[in-house]
């Protein structure tokens, strides 16, 4: 299973790390051994002293495919859920700066957050217009709405698809809106979709 990640894909982030704005969606990978296990909390990891959360709507791929075509995309998926793209963000800053690869700061173990609860497709009127948000210790830090996105969901099958075989549970993670912050030990991280708890994560 692979965790397939946007970057940059809503523009109230963009200008909140002063990015450019994309010719192309910013792909990267995590590894699977980045998921953090049921149950267990995020622990901050020792080489970084500012993790930030991203909350991101997820997309579980039910299908293989190849070359999808975006009218074709939404049958190789039937579930939404929530997640988190913990990121090492002091990590992330020096490697771009030098212009490397990012997985130390996106891919170390307990980065990838995928909330228990997924939604069915069919829950929604409008896959582009799902809202979602993030709470820290029960204050909204998050909030957004797949109707931000720079690229949709069917976009994002069909783009990431030219590059990777899609495989039966793959997820993609579409990136995230504005309002990404540090976590620290004690902080609850709690991830809603309309009103309903996707994860509750406790930061040691
Ligand atoms: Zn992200």
């Amino acid at each position: 299973m692979k965790l397939i990640c946007i970057g940059r894909n809503y523009a109230s982030h963009i200008s909140e790390l002063k990015n450019e704005k994309p010719e192309h969606p910013v792909v990267f990978l995590k590894p699977d051994s980045s998921v953090l296990l049921k149950n267990n909390p995020f622990i901050i990891p020792s080489f970084s002293d500012d993790v930030h959360y991203e909350v991101e709507i997820l997309v579980k791929i039910n299908k293989v495919g190849k070359h999808i075509q975006p009218k074709f995309a939404q049958k190789y998926y039937d579930e939404i859920g929530l997640g988190i793209d913990f990121t090492a963000r002091d990590v992330q800053n020096y490697l771009k700066d030098k212009g490397l690869p990012w997985e130390k700061a996106k891919g170390f173990d307990g980065a990838a957050v995928i909330g228990e609860h997924w939604f069915s497709k069919s829950d929604f009127k409008d896959v582009n217009d799902i809202s979602f948000r993030l709470e820290k210790n029960k204050d909204i830090v998050q909030s957004g709405s797949t109707s931000e996105m720079l690229w949709k969901i069917d976009e994002l099958i069909a783009y990431v698809s030219q590059y990777f075989t899609l495989k039966i549970g793959d997820i993609i993670f579409t990136g995230t809106p504005s309002g990404v912050g540090r976590v620290d030990e004690g902080d609850i991280l709690e991830g809603y979709i309309k009103d309903s708890s996707c994860f509750s994560i406790q930061v040691k």
